[in-house]
């Protein structure tokens, strides 16, 4: 069993004396839903100058060009928000990746916008937990490591994308190019439990929009002629629910198209979203869904076309995964209120790294995760 040494209890409480709360409170009262590039700008600004305390060079990178597809079919540029990219010591022989997103669900339209106090140590409001709050617990831990010194023997990237929550589709390139060469990459999502337990795997997440083209007919004068885009939309719907399975979750949420009662129709789009757990799992929806498609052409004579696609792989805990998940959860789980107030809970995991884990470290230790999300 391994303890944490004196140098790394000091740099975990230099980090749990960061002002994080101040922090979530002032992040969180600015609107950064998904399709609000002005928020989203804001909330770029505000965090570039945060993360300005940390060295290394800062950018806002411009997202990558996407393509929606609109009710009717067509393909049209949608707009995201800028990226923030930060890179420390790129010539360390250690490198590490550090994510976290923007955005959040809450629109600018959305009733929730307001941050207020849930009960005593519970704070509530847009973003807060996923994941303004994890986003102030990874500058608190970086800013500390590089306040002790404990920094200089390892390098690092940090991503903060615009569009996490509507898949990353102008972001994807960047966090992947981020990753490449790392030993590890630490994503600040809320825990999975109220304890603090860390989340580890996590499934994949593609959403398509599926657009079917049929004959449009009069419904009372020649229907045969017909080819009804609506059914043969429905018919793939249920094609591709019935390929759930517990390691697959099929979504199908929407269905456009169609007009007037007297008419055929001859347009429909389906819009789904599908999470597999496993890369396997992953070809295999791939597999269902053109399967599904050509079945469908063929058996409705109509046309298809499929817009999207998997733009975040699944992240299953393998034996490396699992390694780093292990060294995190080592870490005590402590934090202090901005006011000076203790936690209103805190414990501390005395488990021990694998001693054979490469990954574990000092500096691993006091910039993972660990700070309770219920205190700030
Ligand atoms: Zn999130």
């Amino acid at each position: 069993m391994r303890g944490v040494s004196g140098e790394e209890q000091a740099v975990l409480e230099r980090a749990a004396a960061a002002p994080m709360l101040d922090q979530v409170q002032a992040w969180a009262a600015v609107n950064s839903g998904s399709r609000n590039l002005a928020g989203l700008g804001q909330m770029a600004a505000i965090y570039a100058d945060a993360f300005a305390a940390l060295p290394g060079e800062i950018r806002l990178l411009e997202p990558s060009p996407v393509e929606a597809m609109e009710p009717s079919g067509a393909l049209k540029p949608l707009a995201h928000g800028r990226n923030l990219h930060l890179r420390v010591r790129p010539e360390a022989p250690a490198q590490l990746l550090f994510t976290g997103h923007m955005d959040t669900v809450y629109g600018a339209d959305h009733p929730f916008q307001r941050v207020s106090w849930r009960e005593e140590g519970v704070l509530g409001g847009p973003g807060v937990a996923d994941m303004k709050g994890g986003i102030a617990v990874l500058l608190a831990a970086l800013e500390a490591i590089e306040t002790s010194g404990g920094g200089q023997g390892f390098g690092y990237e940090v991503v903060i994308n615009s569009d996490e929550e509507v898949g990353s589709p102008g972001s994807a390139a960047l966090i992947a190019e981020a990753a490449r060469g790392k030993k590890a990459a630490l994503t600040y999502e809320p825990a999975a439990l109220p304890d603090g337990t860390l989340a580890g795997a996590r499934p994949g997440s593609g959403n398509f929009s599926i657009r079917i083209e049929g004959r449009s007919a009069h419904a009372g004068r020649n229907p045969e002629e017909g080819r009804n885009a609506v059914v043969a939309a429905a018919d793939l719907t249920l094609r591709l629910a019935r390929s759930r399975t517990p390691s697959l979750s099929v979504n199908p949420a929407r269905i456009e198209g169609g007009g007037p009662n007297n008419v055929v129709p001859d347009h429909a789009i389906l819009r789904i979203n599908m999470r597999p757990q496993t890369v396997d799992e992953q070809r295999r929806a791939q597999q269902v869904l053109e399967d599904a498609v050509s079945l469908v052409a063929a058996e409705h004579e109509v046309g298809i076309t499929m817009h999207g696609g998997f733009a975040r792989p699944p992240k299953p805990l393998d034996a490396r995964a699992s390694c780093s998940h292990s060294c995190a959860d080592a870490v005590p789980i402590s934090a202090r209120r901005s006011d000076g107030a203790p936690p209103a809970a805190s414990a501390t995991a005395t488990t021990s790294p694998p001693a054979a884990c490469p990954l574990w470290t000092r500096w691993a230790s006091a910039a993972a995760p660990s700070i309770r999300r219920k205190n700030i």
